[in-house]
């Protein structure tokens, strides 16, 4: 088996998109424009934003034997990540139903299909795939029963970077395990509950206290704060100013960086700031896996961090 710098550990979808006019009420029928058929799924989106910036990437995922499956196959193939771990049947490719209205305003149905049959046997059989990576990187699009054997079956030496999205209660054993959990402010407030505070740095405390052992906070333009809860420092990392076009799927190539920098021996402030440039090279181009950015395509390095109090 290769060595991996990340395995990515998550979702694939085919985000099916029409552009309406007004977005249809119950029972009524509107017509849209020609249907565009992007690549995603947070698991697609972030070995595809890794495998981009050069690591060596693996994604474990399920797709359906149908032509979307071809279709993220190729995708994530095209991109450089290695597709040995995605498994192929049991059920039709997740979609993402997508209308979008002129405002930019949309509704989304999501058919998680494959995705919900990414089983904890899936990630048992695939033993030799995570000895291979240094960093497994996985996220909530797969059932929460899979996430917790993929921490069961992580080996001592490999860390766990969780985003967790869409949110969820949380077992205390994946919490233990995440080095960092990544939240952007949405995930933040539903997973702290109404006493989250208004700070981001009150999130990262409250969020710590859950048992993680480190924490790093997406704050869109603002770029993300880091907890490092052994450390027990807290660092603001300013974004690069950039002219936001489209965000879709900013996070994901953020957290995909992360992982990845942490893995080369990178402390946790030093690699989210190397992410905050991925994430704000994404934010310049439409779509999701389309906007991301090469390493050569990353913006200077800004100053060296603030420390936060
Ligand atoms: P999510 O996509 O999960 O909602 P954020 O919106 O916090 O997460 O964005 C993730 C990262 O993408 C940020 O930490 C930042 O680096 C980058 N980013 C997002 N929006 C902007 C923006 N308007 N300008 C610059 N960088 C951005």
């Amino acid at each position: 088996m290769n060595e991996f710098d990340l395995l990515v550990v998550g979702s694939a979808n085919a985000d099916l998109v029409v552009g309406v006019e007004r977005r249809p009420a119950a029972g009524e029928t509107v017509l849209g424009s020609d249907l565009a058929v992007h690549p995603g799924g947070k698991g697609g989106n972030q070995a595809v934003a890794a495998a981009r910036l050069g690591a060596r990437t693996a994604l474990l995922a399920r797709v359906g034997d149908d032509a979307h499956g071809v279709l993220l196959l190729d995708a994530q193939r095209a991109a450089g990540v290695d597709t040995v771990g995605v498994l192929v049947g049991g059920a039709p490719t997740g979609v993402a139903l997508i209308t979008v209205d002129p405002s930019g305003d949309n509704s989304i149905v999501v058919s998680p299909g494959a995705n919900a049959r990414l089983t904890p046997e899936d990630i048992r059989a695939a033993g030799s795939l995570l000895a291979a990576a240094r960093v497994v990187s996985t996220q909530l699009e797969i059932p929460l029963d899979t996430v917790a054997e993929l921490v069961r079956g992580l080996r001592p030496e490999s860390r766990l970077v969780l985003n967790p999205s869409p949110p969820a209660p949380l077992p205390a054993e994946v919490l233990a395990a995440c080095d960092p959990l990544v939240v952007n402010e949405h995930e933040a407030r539903v997973i702290l509950g109404t006493d989250a505070g208004d700070a981001p740095e009150e999130w990262a405390r409250g969020l710590l206290a859950l048992g993680p052992r480190s924490v790093v906070i997406t704050l869109g333009a603002e770029g993300a704060l880091t907890a490092d809860g052994t450390a027990g420092s807290f660092v603001r990392v300013p974004s690069p100013r950039v002219d936001a076009v489209d965000t879709t799927g900013a996070g994901d190539a953020f957290t995909a960086a992360l992982a990845w920098r942490l893995g080369l021996g990178e402390d946790l402030a030093t690699a989210a700031a190397y992410a905050v440039r991925v994430g704000a090279a994404a934010v310049t181009r439409k779509g999701a896996q389309d906007s991301y950015p090469t390493a050569d395509e990353l913006a200077p390095a800004a100053a060296p961090e603030v420390p936060s109090p």
